[in-house]
């Protein structure tokens, strides 16, 4: 069985759905602070309960027979870990933490961790490559890279493998429409583009057009929700192989602002009202990710590469869902 923590929210709940397609036993354990029951795959046992609960792990692990963990429930806000660290201390590292001690006591010592672009910082090249420099900007990254270090640390004096992906912009849904991102506030582009589109918001703010890029706007490198999740996939298969890693998790290309907003109107016929603003403080001008390791290593070759596809596929959740799972 595998437990997936944060297994009710917007990247969880795809990869419970790809787990279930493939006959894994899963168990879900998610305090639904973020997440959605509704997300939650049926062919999956959802535990409502919060993974830094040491009691709660701890009967879990000798209730059910684990075989891995794959980590996803954090604090995952950029703006907010700024203003307060300490949240994102305790949340991020504190309860992870607790949470390895409870996997090394019951030893349960496969993880794949989710992890982020953020560990970068802001490079001034790219592709970014496994290897540059990290040197987070924010405290939301730097709660990453430390677990992932701390990982390491695991691996050598415990003999724990974990594979630790860095996400770049998760983006999409599963192509059935029933489960998708939803955020309360929300704060991502994409949703965001089409909240306008569906006029429960009144017009998208882009956050700066003076990046040295060529339309002014931030680069980003979208990759498809179930293409990540098939990444998990491939990752927990390497731990299978008493192997450890760690990769960026992207397309290889980026696209700016301006390029999303166009791809929406494209998808929709619909034309947003946008507003140009000031930048958001920490963001880079662009974030693109080296797939190369990934690809050779993990044989990962996605599937949802193009971004219309994408764009499409979330276009699809958010018409049929214009308030989300509950509201
Ligand atoms: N962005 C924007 N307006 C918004 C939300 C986001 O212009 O209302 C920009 C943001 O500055 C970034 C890109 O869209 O360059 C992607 O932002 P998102 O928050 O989706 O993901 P991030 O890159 O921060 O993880």
């Amino acid at each position: 069985m595998i437990l997936v923590t944060g297994g009710a929210g917007y990247i969880g709940s795809h990869i419970v759905r790809q787990l279930c397609l493939k006959k894994e036993k899963v168990l879900v354990v998610d305090n639904l602070s973020k997440g959605h029951k509704k997300a939650v795959d049926t062919g999956a046992k959802l535990i409502v309960g919060d993974f830094g609960d040491e009691n709660l792990l701890k009967e879990i692990f000798k209730k059910y027979d684990i075989q891995a963990v794959i980590h996803l429930a954090a604090q995952s806000l950029v703006g907010e870990s700024m203003v307060q660290p300490e949240k994102y201390f305790e949340e991020n590292i504190g309860k992870t933490l607790s949470m390895l001690k409870v996997m090394l006591k019951a030893n349960v010592k496969k993880i794949v961790f989710s992890s982020t672009a953020a560990v970068y910082g802001e490079p001034e090249t790219w592709p970014i490559t496994e290897d540059f420099p990290h040197k987070p900007t924010n405290v939301y990254g730097y709660s990453k890279l430390v677990i992932e270090q701390c990982l390491e640390w695991y691996r050598q004096i415990h003999g724990f493998n974990y594979v630790s992906l860095r996400y770049f912009n998760a983006a999409g849904a599963d192509p059935a429409g029933d489960i998708g991102e939803d955020h309360n506030p929300e704060t991502h582009l994409i949703p965001l583009i089409f909240k306008v589109i569906l006029g429960e918001q009144d017009e998208l703010t882009v956050f700066g057009t003076d990046y040295p890029t060529p339309d002014g706007t931030c680069i980003r490198d979208y990759i498809h929700v179930n293409d990540l999740a098939e990444a998990h996939i491939l990752a927990l298969n390497k731990l299978n192989k008493d192997e450890s890693g760690v990769y960026n998790l992207g397309n290889q290309k980026g696209f700016s602002v301006k390029e999303i907003i166009n791809v929406a109107e494209e998808v929709t016929g619909v034309k947003v009202k946008v507003r140009y603003g000031q930048r958001r403080p920490g963001d880079p001008a662009v974030l693109v990710a080296s797939s190369e390791k990934i690809q050779k290593e993990l044989n990962f070759s996605p599937q949802f590469g193009d971004i219309k596809t994408i764009v499409l596929t979330a276009w699809k959740w958010h018409k049929n869902n214009p308030r989300g799972y509950d509201r």
